[in-house]
């Protein structure tokens, strides 16, 4: 017989089953690619990260494979022992001028970045004012904080103010939010937010993981883009979407940096990234602001998907970018979706609580600069086949 605990977390896991929110691995081919392989099955990818399609870029891979050689497999230590090869501070610094910001900060992972920045710049006597869409990472970094939580409605600028105003004058306040938040594709009101950091002498936070490589002249980012670096006192980003690599960063003010590198609990307790990674984010840096033509594609795919899907009846979530959700509500009905989708050759993976909100699950679709006009034309075919059969277009509800 099972131990009480034993018992206990099995039946979680069944609950999970029960309320279709169970996941799996499954084995993927390819998926920095425009088609992957499942089961040996190959499926148009619709749900991978790897917008411009440089995850497979062999100037990165030469980039890799060239750090390896140069300095090895691993780093060693942390930043702050030893590990803080020469390869990291050319790398900050060309993500510095990029970003037009004083300095430039690399950490291992987007995820860890927002728990180890939130939780260092604001404490127990803080106040997060968060959008309640935000990343896992930041909702994870303000609990580590301690600090008092205020999830403002999404991208509502009047919660937001009202909040604001009621929170006492002496307290620490931190508002962030995604650029373009991952689940919805839509993008935040940034001008907005800054009004109000001003007006109410709060920090502004920004996470640019959708965003960065894609918006801005020269990919820099949604801030770059709305003409705000000077506004912004932490810009975030990652290196795992757009620029096809792995790790994070922060830009913004030097002794802000300095401030992360002596207060921020997961840059100093981790060991620093394995060169091969350093070495083909530095590329991926001096690669990005020249992808123009990658990105005009990316702005074309996405609009042709996201008009196609509206004419059709779909709810797609107020996107605005390359990530397009179609909401479809119940979690069953949503995976029924996405398997029907499977069949029909399209990988487009259902997102469910608690990802999203409870009745909020959808299919989220992502587009790459890599894919073809008629890989587009072929997902909406097949799309308003499966809407259709289902009865969530043409007429019929569920
Ligand atoms: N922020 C946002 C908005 C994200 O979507 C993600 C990951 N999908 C992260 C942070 C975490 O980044 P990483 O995958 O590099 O840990």
């Amino acid at each position: 017989m099972d131990t009480i605990w034993k018992a206990e977390l099995k039946e979680e896991l069944e609950q999970l089953q029960k309320l279709s929110q169970k996941r799996k691995l499954t084995e993927v081919e390819a998926a920095e690619q425009p088609w992957l392989t499942i089961n040996h099955r190959n499926l148009l990818n619709l749900s991978s990260n790897n917008y411009l399609g440089l995850a497979g870029d062999i100037r990165l891979k030469e980039a890799m494979i060239h750090a390896v050689r140069e300095i090895g497999t691993g780093a060693a230590a942390s930043r702050l022992i030893v590990g803080n090869y020469p390869l990291y501070e050319q790398t900050e610094s060309a993500l510095a001028k990029w970003k037009g910001a004083e300095a430039g900060l690399i950490f291992s992972s987007g995820y860890s970045a927002n728990i180890g920045m939130i939780s260092s710049i604001i404490g127990r006597d803080g106040i997060v004012f968060s959008d309640k869409l935000n990343h896992a990472s930041i909702v994870d970094g303000v609990i580590l904080s301690r600090s008092e939580h205020k999830r403002y409605r999404h991208n509502d600028f009047n919660h937001l103010e009202t909040l604001l105003k009621q929170a006492p004058f002496h307290k620490r306040k931190l508002i962030v939010t995604d650029t373009v938040f991952s689940m919805d594709g839509d993008l935040a009101k940034l001008q907005d937010l800054v009004t109000l950091k001003e007006r109410y002498h709060a920090i502004l936070m920004v996470d640019e993981a959708h965003s960065s490589g894609i918006f801005g002249e020269h990919g820099e980012g949604l801030v770059h883009h709305m003409k705000l670096q000077d506004k912004v006192e932490i810009q975030m980003g990652t290196f795992s979407k757009a620029l096809g690599c792995f790790g994070a960063y922060a830009v913004g003010d030097r002794w802000l940096m300095e401030y992360f590198t002596n207060k921020m609990r997961s840059f100093i307790y981790t060991t620093a990234l394995p060169p091969a990674i350093l070495g083909a984010i530095y590329a991926a840096i001096r690669i990005v602001p020249n992808e123009h033509q990658r990105r005009r594609t990316l702005f074309e795919h996405s609009e042709y998907f996201r008009n196609s899907l509206l004419q059709l009846g779909f709810n797609i979530c107020g996107s605005e970018t390359q990530i397009i959700p179609i909401l479809i509500g119940p979690n069953d009905q949503t995976t029924e979706f996405s398997q029907r989708l499977l069949e029909e050759g399209i990988a487009g993976i259902p997102i469910r609580p608690p990802t999203v909100p409870m009745n909020q699950a959808r299919i989220r679709f992502s587009l790459m600069a890599t894919h073809k006009r008629e890989d587009l034309d072929f997902a909406i075919e097949k799309i308003s086949l499966v809407g259709k059969q289902i009865g969530m277009i043409g007429g019929h509800t569920w």
